[in-house]
């Protein structure tokens, strides 16, 4: 193990922001990149803001993530994260010192620490030279007892011998406090590295846990992967020197660098999230993609289990090449499982506006109630026909035809689509649309 030691300090007030997300995993990167320990530190101290449920979703996206810590309380075998709430001995130890080398004094019921006053200057990992002075001694045990955010989060930095400090910019202004508070230990100061913001998606303004995208248990509910969100988590803030994109999770822990932070704020897009998501889908195995596409095609109701099951697999294959989203499928494939399909208003005008679409789809009709072979290729055969010693082209035929047998414009190829939907189902549709279309 190298020196390296850094740490991901949430308060788990409520859900888990996709930026404190980003947060805990540039510590992890830069801990796996130097083999260096990684801890998770809870920092529990204000015990109206801090809820067990909150806690659960944390640990569980820091799971999700495969954002694994490294030492901690022993529970049960494996470690467990350390609770503030856990460490009050060590914290009045730390106070006792700097009452006797009079830093901390009483004052209206509460502790407050004595400032030097001298200018605080860090060298900013990310940041660079940033200098700031505080003015007035300020308050590290409230009157009720219960100790400020900057007096713990310090003695534990230093109890825990973190060498580098990778946290939000929104703390960059506590950090002459906790610069203060650690010269008056006579402790080093560690490497402090300020990231950006996560701007939202359009308009002024960080991403607030309202803004769609910000959460991470929402990623997981949706069906993203963990290697597509953690993927594009990191390049929200720091790239490669050559702007590579998708990279697997060795390669990023290769590459990762304080260095290659951004000093500009970040700018969430879900178009690139969701286009990174579909990569990493095109890249599992179908089984994989199998089992977590029926998954959630039974959790959006579709009756998976009375359809056939080569053609299931069938169709998860077609999609697997198309979505980029699990919760897209139970929309994009409701036709293929259920009769009771929408048509889309849209698709419908545009495949009756021109021409005779009734009369090709009545000439389609005919030939499908003859045709034996229904494979993909024996379709393209006879259909390929049909269109040659007609004066139309191929879309004349396959944009009413697909409009009555899915309801939508696009979707796989027509041949694909016919094949998988089936002879007798394809046939009933296209009876039952020109029924109510046909005049
Ligand atoms: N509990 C603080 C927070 O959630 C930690 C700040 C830090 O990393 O030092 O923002």
């Amino acid at each position: 193990m190298s020196s390296v030691r850094v740490r991901f300090a949430p308060s788990p007030t409520g859900s888990f922001h996709i930026g404190s997300a980003r947060t805990a995993l540039f510590n992890w990167l830069h801990a796996r990149r130097h083999g260096g320990t990684f801890i998770l530190r809870i920092e529990d101290t204000d015990k109206e803001r801090n809820t067990p449920e909150a806690l659960k979703v944390l640990l569980s996206g820091m799971r999700w993530l495969g954002l694994d810590w490294d030492e901690g309380p022993d529970v049960g075998g494996a470690h467990g994260p350390y609770f503030q709430s856990e460490r009050d001995t060590i914290y009045q130890e730390y106070l006792e010192r700097l009452r006797a080398s009079g830093r901390a004094y009483d004052k209206e019921g509460a502790v407050f620490f004595k400032i030097s006053g001298e200018p605080q200057v860090i060298d900013d990992a990310i940041r660079g030279r940033v200098e700031r002075t505080e003015e007035k001694d300020f308050v590290i045990i409230r009157s009720n007892g219960s100790p400020v955010f900057h007096f713990v989060n310090v003695v534990d930095d230093l109890t825990m011998g973190v060498t580098h400090v990778i946290r939000g910019e929104d703390h960059l202004s506590n950090t002459s406090k906790h610069t203060e508070l650690l010269k008056a230990f006579g402790a080093d100061l560690p490497v402090y590295a300020h990231i950006p913001l996560i701007l939202k998606q359009s308009g002024p303004g960080k991403m607030s846990k309202r803004d769609q995208g910000a959460l991470i248990e929402d990623y997981e509910k949706q069906g993203y992967l963990p290697q597509a969100v953690v993927n594009y988590l990191v390049l929200l803030g720091w790239s490669p020197k050559d702007d590579r994109e998708k990279m697997d999770l060795e390669e990023i822990i290769e590459r990762f660098d304080l260095d290659g932070i951004n000093k500009s704020n970040a700018r969430f897009d879900d178009r690139k999230m969701n286009h990174l998501n579909g990569e990493y889908i095109r890249d599992l195995p179908l089984d994989a993609f199998q089992e977590k596409g029926e998954a959630v095609l039974r959790a959006g109701g579709l009756t998976v289990e009375a359809a056939d099951s080569a053609m299931v697999r069938a169709v998860l294959a077609v999609c697997q090449e198309k979505v980029r989203v699990l919760s897209e499928l139970p929309g994009y494939t409701r036709y293929f499982f259920a009769d009771d399909f929408p048509i889309n208003e849209k698709a419908l005008r545009k495949a009756l506006k021109k021409g005779e679409p009734l009369d090709r789809l009545r000439e389609l009709q005919a030939l499908l109630a003859t045709q034996e072979d229904f494979s993909p290729e024996g379709l393209e055969g006879a259909i390929g026909a049909l269109v040659e010693s007609s004066d139309h082209g191929h879309n004349d035929f396959f944009g009413p035809a697909r409009v009555a047998v899915s309801g939508v414009g696009g979707g796989p190829g027509f041949y694909d689509l016919i094949h998988l939907i089936g002879k007798a189902r394809s046939l009933d549709r296209i009876a039952r649309f020109l029924e109510t279309h046909g005049g």
